[in-house]
């Protein structure tokens, strides 16, 4: 028989191996610690290594992890994060705006484009200021 000592409890304790780590009653912990690093590990192994190659599951490239929170490619990350600019603004617009679609004669709208763009206004500027002078002068 050998005599160790216990690596969780300390308590001294025989064995017939010579190896045993752990005494009678610490066994079944020991396994329970065991299960419990094995689960970190694995845990660990499928969470996402900075400078990793994983394979953007958008557009299916592989790309090089630069941050735990990247899920996708610079690319796919990029047209994400426009398309969720754009809803927000959509939505801003939305809430704070009405919309009126009105009709202009075929080819009229790229001039209207052109003349707002060199009065440095967008034509919804445009359409809105000339209104406010219409208004203003008509009452
Ligand atoms: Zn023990
Ligand atoms: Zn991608």
């Amino acid at each position: 028989m050998f005599i160790h000592t216990c690596e969780i409890c300390g308590n001294e304790f025989e064995s017939r191996s010579n190896r045993a780590k752990y005494c009678e009653n610490c066994r079944d912990k020991a396994q329970v610690l065991r299960n419990k690093a094995y689960m970190e590990k694995k845990k660990s192994g499928t969470s996402i290594t900075i400078g990793s190659e994983q394979i953007c599951p958008i557009c299916g490239e592989t790309y090089t992890v630069t941050a735990g929170s990247q899920k996708c490619c610079k690319d796919c990350q990029k047209k994400q994060e426009s398309k969720r600019k754009i809803s927000a603004n959509s939505r801003y617009t939305k809430e704070n705006y009405d919309s009126v679609i009105f009709y202009v004669p075929k080819g009229k709208r790229d001039a209207l484009k052109k003349y707002a763009q060199s009065k440095n206004l967008s034509l919804n500027k445009l359409i809105q200021t000339a209104l406010e002078e219409y208004t203003k002068n008509h009452g």
